[in-house]
């Protein structure tokens, strides 16, 4: 595997803290479960996508780009990340936003990431639910052309292989990180979407050969769908690195039972999951990802999932500027007296 033939920009602190979450295990009662804090990327708040960025935003600066294109649901993450990362790089930004949840809840709408991408100066528009996202970026990028500017397009979630680097990257630097604690990791568990996180991690473990045993927790598509998403990318990105082996099948492993009515909808598991992390570690999840992901990790510890082993990590993918937009989810006390 040759990561550092790759181009790369900085824009993130890396390496991400990993800390125990002694609180949480204690009260789970099973293995000491910790936190790899990649809510703590650094840029514009934080999260999975910048390490993502670092790879995708260098190949656009090599490509003569000056301008991205990128798309995402209203609260995405992503669309906020690679505002903040074009604003540093000197580049012009266009979002899409696909409406996904059919809220006109005002919070939901313009506030949480919504204001992030448009104070990082990124010009925002929006799409009704199910239009062809990627037919959408082709039309701007081409319209933009017309323009005289050199358009770069970003997918969704900035998942593919250039993309899914960054998590390769991440497989390296936790294995590392564990090593240096003398700490032996038995689990990593992550919320996973648009899969390019838990497909760079998979080519990422198998190039340094380690056996960890690593779960998806789904934010949207039934298993088989994610699974197969996840183990599509992986292998292109396995290919992409020239790695001489194939990834096994049975390698990539997505838990879809946490996701609810659907898409950004809220649960009772993810409301009640990211209120006890809240209180108990004054960690803060995302009601889309890592709040569903972390409903997983507490449930499956619950029902002995992770029984005989010593240390799970929890790959916090950040996301927690979206709580500004779901306000009336949590049911929280007002001022007392
Ligand atoms: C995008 C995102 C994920 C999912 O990562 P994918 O690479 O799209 O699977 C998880 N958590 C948060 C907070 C995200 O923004």
């Amino acid at each position: 595997m040759r990561l550092a033939q790759f181009p790369r920009v900085a824009l993130g602190h890396f390496p991400t803290p990993l800390e125990p979450m002694d609180r949480l295990s204690e009260m789970l009662g099973g293995p000491r479960l910790w936190v790899k804090r990649d809510d703590c990327t650094g840029l514009s708040s934080g999260g999975n996508k910048t390490r993502k960025l670092e790879y995708l935003m260098a190949d656009a600066q090599q490509k003569g780009a000056d301008t991205i294109i990128t798309q995402g649901a209203t609260q995405s993450n992503h669309a906020r990340q690679t505002a903040a990362a074009a604003a540093k790089l000197g580049m012009g930004c266009h979002i899409l936003l696909e409406d996904r949840t059919g809220s006109n809840d005002d919070n939901y709408i313009m506030n949480g990431n919504v204001l992030l991408d448009r104070l990082h100066g990124a010009t925002v528009s929006k799409r009704s639910g199910g239009t062809d996202m990627n037919a959408e970026m082709e039309r701007l990028a081409d319209s933009l052309q017309q323009d005289g500017k050199t358009p770069y397009i970003i997918p969704g979630g900035g998942s593919n292989p250039i993309g899914a680097l960054g998590y390769v990257n991440c497989a390296r630097e936790l294995v590392e990180q564990a090593s240096g604690m003398g700490l032996k990791i038995d689990a990593l568990v992550h919320a996973t979407g648009s899969s390019g996180t838990q497909a760079g991690l998979v080519a990422g473990l198998a190039a340094i050969e380690s056996d960890i045993h690593l779960l998806g927790i789904g934010v949207r598509a039934p298993q088989e769908k994610q699974e197969g998403m996840v183990f599509d990318l992986a292998q292109k990105t396995a290919a992409f690195l020239g790695m001489p082996d194939d990834i096994a099948r049975s390698s990539v492993r997505a838990n879809c039972d946490y996701v609810g009515p659907g898409y950004g909808l809220p649960t009772d598991g993810m409301i009640a999951a990211l209120k006890l992390l809240a209180q108990t570690e004054g960690l803060l999840f995302d009601p889309v990802y890592s709040g569903k992901g972390l409903d997983g990790l507490i449930d499956l510890t619950r029902k002995g999932y992770f029984d005989g082993m010593s240390n799970v990590v929890f790959t916090h993918t950040g996301g927690s500027a979206a709580l500004f937009g779901y306000p009336e989810t949590f049911d929280l006390p007002g001022y007392s007296s």
